[in-house]
């Protein structure tokens, strides 16, 4: 087989965290009661005028910065023609000539992928085939969306996957969007098209639309990148064409031959003025903007935490939030990370709502009670699991658990000698220079003494009673 070459570029579509539409006052809220959240403008009744909700501009603007975007100053609304039932005006608001962010880029694995833009347009409602039937839930219908195009700058379906992903993390941390490709917040459409190595003309495309995962972004390019070679090698011509990923099979289908815009009669929405963008909004924005995950992984690195478990501390942003806060009470970024890492993620469910409701400081406390030997390791693990489960104060769970460690000495010393003298050889042993043994006696102290002792304690007293004998 030919070597051929695999050019991808991404349509991703993020719906924005506002309060309300885009275009009227509906709660804009994933779930709820069918077509509860709407009213006549988003359901396109006659005699109804958008009004633009501002804060789906800001989103908009805080995406375009993270990326590096240029802001567009004067920014123009478009009417993109079609019918389909879940579209009730039978055109939806976009922007095709003067988009509000163009440029800008990410760079990942070492590569810069460079963004052609973000524009700003209403999401559709939803069909829902049920019983035979086909129902529409206008929930979703003006809800604001921003779509983020690429150039045809990507070269595999594991590097589309991965960009999506950094993308996905940069929206979340600037708190554009929550992401959830579970709930449809996040879908991409991925342009796909193959060309011979050393050819200086780009293959014929054809577009996948709406994949909702990373795993489906992967397989879906993997299938049509083998599907447009094996027509190239049997002599065939790939057509410019709209595919559906089937999940189930994990190949894609033809839907429809891929329209133009030209197709959808594009033309200036006379209901909305056209937009300026001031200087003083866009410092305002910046300044309010998040630092984003890539700042922050520096910032880690240069804590001395490994580059793996800096992305395990950012995968979520939850996590991150409340590592940052351990740092900022004080704690230190090391026992911090070993703590969040080894013992807070084992109990960490991101789909229980994304939140860690433990207070930083009793974290950070807990944290320094271990490091000076007040309560043990054991009783660390404890804490934790109880203040992430419960919400507990630190001082509640300490008292409950009897967590710190009241060390009697005179125990201590019996506790010491009982083992001693009920292990003749091993003392023997340690007498003929095998100091191995001392670990051996410190495991039966501890356990004998049921964690009621400093490690540090049981050593000198273990050491002193063996230089005596
Ligand atoms: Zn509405």
């Amino acid at each position: 087989m030919k070597k051929y070459i695999t050019v991808i570029g991404l349509e991703i579509h993020a719906e924005l965290l506002t309060q309300t539409k885009v275009f009227c006052g509906c709660k804009n809220s994933f779930g709820g009661r069918v077509n509860g959240n709407c009213c006549p403008v988003c359901t396109g009744m006659p005699g109804t005028l958008p009004v633009l909700n501002s804060k789906a501009v800001e989103l908009a603007i805080a995406a375009g910065l993270s990326f590096g975007c240029q802001i567009t100053r004067h920014t123009l609304w478009d009417r993109k023609n079609y019918f389909y039932p879940d579209l009730a005006k039978a055109y939806q608001i976009s922007q095709l000539y003067a988009p509000v962010c163009v440029g800008g880029g990410l760079e990942i694995g070492g590569r810069f992928i460079s963004l052609t833009r973000i524009h700003l347009e209403e999401d559709a409602g939803k069909l829902v085939h049920s019983r035979g039937a086909t129902l529409i839930d206008y929930n979703r219908a003006g809800v604001p969306l921003i779509e983020i195009v690429t150039e045809p700058d990507l070269r595999s379906a594991d590097e589309a996957a991965e960009f999506v992903e950094n993308v996905r993390r940069t929206l979340v941390y600037a708190g554009v969007s929550d992401g959830k490709m579970e709930q449809g917040s996040l879908r991409v459409d991925a342009n796909v098209s193959i060309m011979l190595e050393g050819a200086d003309k780009l293959g014929t495309r054809t577009e996948i639309k709406n994949l909702n995962s990373f795993k489906f972004i992967k397989k879906a390019v993997e299938f049509e990148v083998e599907r447009q070679a094996g027509v190239l090698e049997s002599g065939g011509r790939v057509i410019q064409e709209t595919r559906r990923f089937d999940e189930a099979s994990g190949e894609t289908f033809s839907m429809r031959s891929k329209e133009d815009a030209q197709d959808y009669r594009y033309f200036p929405d006379p209901d909305i003025l056209p937009l300026i963008i001031s200087d003083c909004d866009i410092e305002r924005i910046s300044r309010d903007l998040p630092e984003s995950p890539s700042k922050r992984f520096s910032r880690y690195i240069g804590y001395g935490v490994s580059a793996t478990d800096a992305g395990v501390i950012l995968e979520n942003k939850a996590v991150a939030d409340f590592y940052d806060a351990c740092i900022r009470a004080g704690a230190n970024p090391i026992s911090a990370l070993n703590a969040v890492k080894g013992e807070l993620l084992r109990h960490f469910k991101p789909e229980g709502g994304d939140k860690i409701d433990v207070s930083p400081t009793d974290f950070v406390r807990a944290l320094s009670l271990a490091d000076s030997g007040e309560i043990s390791g054991n009783g660390l693990k404890t804490a934790i699991r109880r203040m992430y489960a419960e919400g507990k104060p630190l001082d509640e769970i300490i008292k409950e658990e009897g967590l710190i460690i009241k060390e009697d000495s005179a125990a201590v010393r019996s506790a010491v000698l009982e083992v001693l003298n009920q292990n003749p050889k091993a003392v023997e042993q340690y007498k003929n220079g095998d100091v191995k043994v001392l670990s051996f006696f410190m495991g039966q102290c501890a356990r004998l003494l049921k964690g009621a002792a400093h490690a540090k304690t049981i050593q000198e007293i273990l050491l002193s009673e063996l230089t005596a004998k």
